[in-house]
């Protein structure tokens, strides 16, 4: 018997309320207090685990108490009892198991990956094909509607060596986003400033507004309005210099298909919890790169074990060129849940090389996190 002929024997879950240091303002909703994520585990019977995180946000993907639901009632069925290396098997079941949950899906094909690593050796990056870089440039949000806190933070991760940031825009008015850029690149000269609507402006005067942002000259601007206004992107697309990005108007390659047709966009955020988990993200930057559109590794509201899975994702998938976002275990969460540090310094994340994900959560802190969701 192969090692991956091992039966998937535990199936258990977490949901977890992870304590926040700030506010957060997006175009389509704030964060404070607390994000909340799921958390599974899988056991094989040799007594390995692997890890995964559902990390949903609801105005945005979707709420956590339908990915606990997804993962509980329709997924488990599919994967109690079927052996660790019938792995595409498996997610094409869950895929059909239950519509839309594109996070609990994430979740169960990191589990399923970090299983395999553990017991075959190998790190995520290696199953999925190999790696085509050892770090990745971060960029840091800039999102609190307090920007006299954000200037800090703009001194702190300028000091720890980050170069690149995303200013959040179109949630308190045109004249903030103005003035933040005009301080930034009075003050901070020294960041690469990309800009995201995630869907704030209205149609209205959503190109006057980008317009005005476009004079800034970020190195791009992304999402300024609502998911679905493909033929508004194309519009805005068209009326400016600085490349248009789409993140909530593709989720997975099925969106893809039809960004690249409708020409919305120059490039595009690419996420394992909008795609469904590693496979189907690495299908949109690749899709994205035969178009000739560019893609970055973007995330939700995470702890550090969705950020391990991104950072294995983005060192297999050579198309991703733009960076990743994976800032919110080091900068944004009171605690991670990882019992080690997300790999982050210097302004990069290091790909770890280490069996699986690399690094397991800390079991005492998922139960107490649990406790208080
Ligand atoms: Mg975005």
């Amino acid at each position: 018997m192969s090692d991956l002929d091992q039966t998937i024997i535990g199936y258990d879950l977490w949901h977890l309320a992870l304590p926040v240091v700030s506010r957060r303002d997006h175009g389509i909703g704030a964060v404070e207090g607390t994000c909340e994520i799921v958390v599974l585990r899988l056991t094989a019977e040799g007594g390995q685990n692997g890890w995964g995180e559902a990390a949903p946000w609801a105005v945005f993907t979707g709420s956590p108490e339908a990915s606990y639901a997804a993962l509980d009632r329709y997924i488990r069925p599919h994967v109690v009892g079927r052996r660790v290396g019938d792995r595409a098997a498996i997610l094409a079941d869950a895929a059909r198991a239950v519509a839309h949950c594109t996070e609990a899906k994430a979740a169960l094909e990191t589990a399923l990956l970090d299983l395999t690593g553990r017991i075959a050796g190998l790190p995520v990056w290696a199953l999925l094909g190999g790696k085509c870089r050892d770090t990745i440039p971060l960029s840091v949000s800039i999102a609190n509607p307090d920007f006299d806190a954000d200037i800090d933070l703009l001194r702190r991760i300028r000091d720890d060596g980050v170069r690149l940031i995303k200013l959040k825009t179109g949630f308190a008015g045109h004249a903030f986003d103005i003035l933040r850029l005009e301080r930034i690149a009075r003050d901070f000269p020294d960041f690469e400033v990309r800009v995201d609507f995630n869907q704030g402006l209205e149609p209205g005067d959503a190109l006057a507004r980008v317009r005005d942002i476009a004079a800034f000259s970020p190195a791009f601007i992304e999402q300024p309005v609502r998911s679905h206004h493909f033929g508004l992107m194309r519009e805005i697309r068209s009326a400016i210099q600085v490349p248009l990005l789409a993140d909530e108007s593709v989720f997975g390659p099925e969106d893809m298909t039809r960004a690249v047709t409708e020409g919305i966009a120059d490039g595009v955020s690419v996420k394992i919890m909008k795609a469904g988990g590693m496979g189907r993200a690495r299908a949109v930057a690749q899709m994205a790169a035969a178009a000739g559109m560019t893609a970055y590794g973007g995330d939700m509201f995470e702890s550090g074990l969705a950020h391990l899975a991104g950072a294995h994702m983005i060192a297999a998938t050579p198309e991703i060129t733009l960076g990743c976002e994976f800032y919110q275990a080091q900068y944004y969460l009171a605690e991670d849940i990882l019992e080690a540090p997300f790999p982050s310094q210097g302004g990069k994340v290091t790909v770890p090389d280490g069996p699986g994900l690399g690094i397991r959560p800390d079991f005492d802190k998922l139960q107490h996190l649990a406790n208080a969701a």
